[in-house]
């Protein structure tokens, strides 16, 4: 089943009735972040008087994390978990909601990636696979007050998770028309996914920032907290909720999940956010796509375009400014193309591997022509 958009009022005041409707039990577990989500999580169980609720914050998705997590919904005869937080509350509440198989309803405190409605999981730190698929939400709250008052790097953390769909769904088409997908979906089902859900939401965010750029603000400090931003904030949420259900209809990250993220799931620095490293990361592979397919654009999108776009909303497009060491880039390059072996996705890094030679000096080059070094 693919998961509902609800739309939640100003005030939290249709939350309660919302979650009645989806006639789901009246017991349950609210998974939240330490910090900023904490507040909100409070504000929901405030509006949800009916219902018995019990609370737990996370800080990471470890092994550890989700069965303690598991212990408390058996426990206490949880009906559904309610993840209220952006991408380790999440994942969390996801994975427990899964393994303990109870639905999930989702509560995005920020638009920061597209694991918002997908039923993937991503497992940072624990060592491989890097994702697993579990289910989908049953439902998505959306709340424009609290995700337009999300921290901004949250915000361009999500523009960069959306705008490596053009790199992502390249590869995919790619990978069919040389008849090496692996996946269980149908081509027809896998190509018609990519144009309705990835790419589309990749173009929506190009929009917004060609928007941002027409309207001639001058820094984005400026722009935030006007109708501007918040109608950004909105459109980039209904971006990333469309690529999440895209994933949820071919039950795989495959179209939304390339090249670009193979390399930044090879990259160690974990205090970075998902979507700096992914949109960094797109560059020089959109370069590759380029070049090697002989496309002057990549629906529509080429590199240079994109490096301006992701520096004009402050989004590294350097590797100095992801603070890591050429070397590092460098080697998350190579590492990234057998990440996608493992993960039997096939990518521009292999197209390429086959008739180049894909290695230190090659990748120095490559990121060099596209600025990143
Ligand atoms: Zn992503």
């Amino acid at each position: 089943m693919l998961p509902k958009l609800i739309k939640i009022g100003n005030s939290l005041e249709n939350v309660e009735e919302e979650l009645e409707k989806l006639s789901l039990g009246n017991k349950a577990l609210i998974v939240h972040g330490k910090t900023q989500t904490c507040k909100i999580a409070e504000k929901i169980k405030r509006a949800m008087g009916n219902y018995k609720v019990i609370e737990a914050g996370v800080e990471k998705v470890s092994p550890q994390t989700v069965s303690t997590l598991q212990k408390v919904v058996k426990e206490n005869n949880i009906d559904f978990c309610l993840a209220v937080g952006g991408g380790t509350s999440i994942d969390a509440a996801k994975y427990t909601a899964y393994e303990s198989k109870k639905p999930l309803v989702v509560f995005p405190t920020a638009p920061s990636h597209d694991g918002i409605a997908s039923p993937n999981v991503s497992l940072k730190g624990w060592m491989k696979p890097y994702s697993l698929v579990a289910t989908p939400p049953i439902a998505v709250l959306y709340h424009l007050p609290t995700l337009a008052n999300a921290p901004y790097e949250l915000v361009r953390a999500g523009v960069g998770d959306a705008l490596a769909k053009y790199t992502a769904s390249r590869d995919l088409l790619l990978a069919l028309d040389t008849h090496k997908c692996e996946e269980d979906a149908s081509y027809e089902d896998l190509r018609a996914v990519a144009y309705e859900h990835f790419i589309t939401s990749a173009k929506i965010v190009t929009k917004e920032i060609e928007r941002f750029r027409e309207e001639g603000w001058e820094d984005v400090s400026s722009w935030l907290g006007t109708d501007s931003y918040k109608t950004f904030v909105s459109n980039l949420f209904f971006a990333l909720f469309s690529s999440g259900l895209g994933m949820a209809k071919i039950n795989s990250s495959v179209g939304a999940s390339g090249s670009e993220h193979n390399i930044a799931h090879a990259l160690q620095c974990n205090n970075r956010k998902h979507g700096e490293k992914v949109a960094l990361a797109s560059i020089p592979m959109l370069y590759l796509q380029q070049s090697c397919l002989n496309e002057d654009k990549i629906f529509g999108m080429d590199w240079k375009t994109i490096r301006e776009h992701l520096s004009c909303l402050g989004l590294p497009t350097t590797v100095k400014e992801l603070s890591i060491k050429d070397s590092e880039m460098v080697n998350a390059v190579l590492k990234g193309l057998q990440i996608g072996k493992m993960r039997k996705r096939y990518t521009i890094l292999d197209f390429y591997a086959e008739k180049e030679k894909l290695n230190e000096s090659s990748v120095y080059s490559i990121l060099k022509e596209t600025k990143l070094i």
